[in-house]
């Protein structure tokens, strides 16, 4: 492996992106997903100015335990006319527990006499002094030089000033950051490689998509001698965006030639991103390069006899580089090797099953066809796979009907009430269970209904509860998609349903959320 940092930021910058909103659970969650990529570097949020990413920060040295990784807080350098160990949000910095802490300073003269009304000399006195004290508390320090290419080009010296500064105080990387994203890639190789010959620093790149060209931007500055790259997973950022780090990281590996990160996990990259996409509730984008669903995807027909002859004569790599498929050919080999990889990692062997695992590729297929997703997914798919296997689908109990109602009071907020009618343990049982909503309300009443016979469902609890409503396609009608995760308070899992009503979308993911938690613990069918 080369050691150039893949930095991701999607925590931070990338929460930016406007609908975005991420709870800390949802951030513990990415971060897992990012660690398992083989990222470098997470940058996990501002404690200190984000009660959220205090509590992100302070979570995470209790619960995270990254095997890849390292966590990196971000925050800017000390006010001006103060001194750095006594800025609360410098010490901040410190209490957040990160290895790594990554300082955002004014590098643009204009920036730095309008937007921060200090003098130039006391900007890189605050760099000094926030860099050498944090270096001198034992972190790491990164630098990320706002604004740089805009500051460069209005005044070069000043720009690299404050570059040189951070790294005599100690900063290990100072990241160049094209913040208003109007950089073009041989300005950025120009400036990347002047910066170099007039520094010596170790230098990084942070590059935002507004001209399109983030992912080119960053590759033009890797070429020119930056070392460190700073980006998004799925490019999400305000405005439009970062860079892809996925774009940026396949590019650098599987057209450059720089091993980055070790193949197998490159191959998880179209899985991961679009995990991730699921906790961000941000639909992933089907056209986007190497991951989206469309980026190997070929009309059936049109090229079909070549490529069954060589599929490399309609692709510009191999699309198992990233963990994607050619889809026409999602039925075959392909198709066969993703799910018996993944039966294998969910314990069960199918290798050899030829015909089981078409079969099994046909249910994906067909499913996916009507708005399932099996990315996220996890504990629908094995309970898929297991009636596949066993030959009949796993069920703990027989359901007669259920029905929800919502009404609202006189003097208060609507409550929803839940019937839940089923056979469980050789018992007919009616139960009913009171809700803030509909899917709550349904919940409480199945769990009520099944405590007889299952008393150990007690320690389940639903924790998440997404919605998407899926366009008309394929000639049929809009559909709702419900992700529901479930926790037994140790580990979650998360279960899909697809339905054209709400409520019934949700109700086919809660069955299989708590199926799930039987299997899972074990419990024979009663
Ligand atoms: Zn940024």
């Amino acid at each position: 492996m080369t050691d150039l940092h893949v930095y991701d930021t999607t925590l931070r910058d990338g929460a930016q992106q406007e609908g975005l909103n991420l709870s800390v659970a949802d951030k513990l969650d990415i971060a897992r997903h990012l660690d398992e990529l083989g990222v470098g570097f997470i940058e996990g949020g501002w404690p200190g100015a984000n009660p959220k990413d205090t509590e992100f920060f302070a979570l995470a040295q209790r619960e995270l335990s990254l095997r890849n990784a390292t966590l990196a807080a971000f925050g800017s350098t000390r006010r001006a006319g103060t001194v750095a160990a006594d800025d609360p949000m410098v010490r901040a910095l410190l209490d957040s527990g990160a290895p790594v802490v990554t300082l955002v300073a004014k590098s643009h003269v204009r920036h730095v006499e309008t937007a921060l009304r200090t003098t130039l000399a006391e900007n890189l006195a605050m760099v000094r002094d926030t860099v050498a004290f944090l270096h001198g508390e034992g972190r790491r320090v990164f630098l990320d030089a706002e604004h740089f290419f805009d500051g460069y080009l209005a005044d070069r010296d000043y720009a690299l000033e404050v570059l040189r500064t951070a790294a005599e105080a100690g900063a290990e990387v100072v990241a160049l950051c094209d913040t208003n994203g109007g950089m073009l890639p041989p300005q950025v190789g120009d400036v990347v490689a002047e910066a170099l010959a007039g520094t010596q620093a170790r230098l990084g790149i942070h590059c935002h998509n507004d001209t399109g060209c983030a992912v080119a931007n960053s590759l033009a500055a890797v070429a020119a001698g930056a070392t460190h790259v700073q980006g998004t997973i799925n490019g999400y950022g305000e405005r439009t965006g970062n860079a892809d780090l996925l774009t940026v990281v396949s590019n650098l590996q599987l057209k450059l030639g720089q091993p980055i990160v070790p193949e197998q996990r490159l191959r998880e990259a179209t899985r991961i991103a679009h995990a991730i996409s699921e906790v961000t509730n941000v639909p992933p984008y089907s056209r986007q390069p190497y991951v989206g669903a469309s980026a190997f995807a070929h009309k059936a027909g049109l090229h079909a006899s070549a490529i069954r002859i060589d599929a490399d004569l309609y692709q510009h790599t191999d699309p198992m580089a990233v963990g994607n498929d050619m889809r026409m050919l999602v039925s075959d080999m392909a198709g066969r090797a993703s799910i018996e990889l993944k039966g294998r990692e969910l314990g069960y062997d199918l290798s050899g099953e030829t015909e089981l695992l078409s079969r099994v590729v046909e249910k994906v297929k067909d499913l996916e066809l009507r708005g399932y997703t099996f990315d996220a997914a996890d504990a629908s798919f094995e309970l898929l796979l297991r009636a596949e296997v066993e030959g009949e689908r796993l069920s703990y109990f027989d359901v007669e009907s259920w029905r929800v109602i919502t009404d609202s009071r006189d003097a208060g907020e609507a409550v929803s009430e839940a019937t839940v009618k089923l056979v469980a343990g050789g018992a007919r049982v009616v139960a009913t269970g009171e809700g803030n909503g509909p899917v709550n309300a349904l919940d409480h009443a199945l769990r009520q209904a099944l405590s007889g016979a299952y008393p150990e469902l007690d320690k389940l609890e639903l924790i998440d509860f997404r919605v998407r409503i899926l366009d008309a396609a394929h000639g049929t009608d809009a559909v709702t998609r419900v992700l529901i995760e479930t926790s037994d308070g140790s580990t979650s899992w998360e279960t899909v349903g697809v339905a054209p009503n709400i409520v019934e979308a949700s109700w086919i993911a809660l069955v299989d959320g708590v199926t799930y938690g039987l299997l899972r613990q074990g419990i024979p069918v009663r």
